[in-house]
């Protein structure tokens, strides 16, 4: 627990993600909001410029009339106050610009006296007034010209705002920000629940790997979803199933091996001790006895050594053209005396010759193997029969015997080192119980292929083949 707290401290995975999380999500808002802000600045701009127009215009002819009333731009203090009473605070949003762009008149008063570009007088609205004969301007009803006499505007026009705009638009302003800040407040609460969810198979990883590598077992971790996270849950509890698995097979193992190895060394200590103390007499038979189990412990280390090795892949196998035909017959005729001491008939289909690239000492040692166990289990009067098929890209072998058979659900475990059938364990067997294991071993590093059929009381038959290369 104390290196776990360590790698938290160290690595606070949730943090980092709910970091990544708190970023995403300021970004987005602070672009949400300056978006948002400036389109509404723009259009809003756009609008108040059209609405304050149309006002505009509207209060075009009090100011033509003020003009034809004074002959003129005088009086200027009461057409501001007649402005006033006409049109209230909505009056209070002008620019009056005389012909050549000077501010006569305007609410906000220190505009009065600037000159106005042009392109800005453009977008007001033109005051005419309806002037003598001879005059420049429109020609208007009963041969009087139209003479533009001014130009009335709104200030925003020159973009400014009026109190009630301003106003307006900080109160929308804050109403984004407090709808950014609370809509962040909730993505980061959900954030937080998301983070905590997503972040927790990985902590429950992480506790389980640190107690597997305390030496606790069988930690496995709930999956909660299909995802990939899930599937990473599932590969450690496979992994984890898996070394539990490797585990117990060391153990028993090693536990097989103390076992078959002490059996022969108890028999030949009690038999030396017999002898010693003049128990045994020291004929023949009993050096023949102690020989006997000395070679038994000798071929238990030899098969288990060939067996680490096959296993650790570490076997060295050198294929070369070989008549297996020649081969298999060489091994038979050493099982041919146990055969007939038993009476067991041999049965044999071969090909006349057949070439295989093979190894021919592991091979041969696969096929003592099978057939010293077949000769072995077969009852006296029984038959083994070997058959040879050889096809296209391999040979199979098939070696059967009427022995007892194998039961249905010792099958699987036949091939497992030191498994022995219930029946015959404890017997005196001779075998180290690693024969079909290596056989096996032998076969898959020559990458072909071993199985077993059997069924109880009627006998049993290996199979097994091995790829021919075509030069
Ligand atoms: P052993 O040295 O004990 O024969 P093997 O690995 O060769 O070890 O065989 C493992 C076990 O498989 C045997 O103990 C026996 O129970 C079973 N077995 C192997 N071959 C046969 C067979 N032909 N008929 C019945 N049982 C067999």
């Amino acid at each position: 627990m104390r290196q776990l707290q360590e790698i938290n401290r160290r690595a606070p995975f949730g943090m980092k993600i709910f970091g990544t999380f708190f970023a995403i999500i300021a970004v987005g808002a602070i672009a949400l909001y300056l978006i948002l802000n400036m389109t509404l600045d723009m259009n809003f701009q756009e609008f108040s410029k059209q609405n304050s127009q149309l006002h505009i215009q509207g209060m075009v002819s009090l100011f033509k009339q003020h003009y034809a009333q004074h002959r003129g731009w005088h009086a200027l203090e009461q057409l501001r106050v007649e402005v006033s009473n006409v049109y209230g605070s909505l009056g209070d949003n002008f620019i009056l610009a005389d012909t050549s762009g000077t501010v006569l008149m305007a609410s906000d008063e220190t505009l009065v006296g600037q000159t106005l570009a042009p392109s800005v007088l453009s977008q007001g609205s033109s005051i005419f007034f309806r002037g003598q004969q001879g005059q420049q301007g429109r020609q208007g009803p009963q041969g009087q010209q139209n003479q533009q006499v001014g130009t009335l505007l709104s200030e925003a026009t020159l973009g400014r705002r009026t109190n009630l705009e301003t106003d307006f638009l900080s109160s929308v302003d804050r109403a984004i920000l407090l709808a950014g800040i609370i809509a962040g407040m909730v993505a980061l609460l959900l954030g937080v629940l998301l983070v905590r969810q997503m972040t927790r198979p990985l902590r429950q990883l992480g506790n389980a790997m640190l107690s597997i590598a305390d030496g606790e077992k069988q930690q496995q971790i709930e999956i909660r979803s299909a995802d990939a996270l899930g599937q990473i849950g599932e590969a450690f509890n496979k992994m984890n199933h898996k070394l539990d698995h490797s585990e117990k097979l060391r153990q028993h193992f090693l536990a097989d091996i103390t076992h078959e190895l002490r059996t022969p060394l108890t028999i030949l200590q009690g038999d030396l001790y017999a002898l010693q103390t003049n128990v045994y007499e020291p004929t023949v038979e009993t050096f023949a006895s102690l020989y006997e189990e000395s070679l038994r412990m000798g071929r238990l280390v030899e098969d288990l050594r060939n067996l680490s090795l096959a296993e650790a892949g570490k076997l060295s196998i050198e294929k070369q053209p070989t008549d297996f035909v020649r081969l298999l017959n060489q091994v038979v005729e050493t099982l041919k005396p146990l055969l007939k001491k038993k009476n067991i008939n041999l049965v044999i289909d071969l090909p006349q010759e057949l070439i295989i690239d093979l190894d021919p000492d592991r091979t041969t040692q696969v096929l003592w193997n099978l057939l010293k166990n077949a000769s072995h289990y077969t009852p006296p009067n029984g038959q083994i029969s070997i058959g040879v098929t050889s096809e296209v890209s391999q040979v199979q072998v098939e070696i059967s015997d009427t022995g007892p058979g194998i039961a249905a659900d010792e099958l699987p475990y036949v091939f497992d080192r030191f498994w022995r059938a219930d029946k015959v364990r404890g017997q005196k067997s001779g075998g180290t119980g690693l024969g079909l294991a290596i056989a096996k071993q032998l076969i898959v590093a020559q990458d072909g292929q071993i199985w077993v059929q059997s069924e109880l009381k009627q006998g049993t038959t290996f199979v097994f083949s091995l790829p021919i290369n075509h030069a």
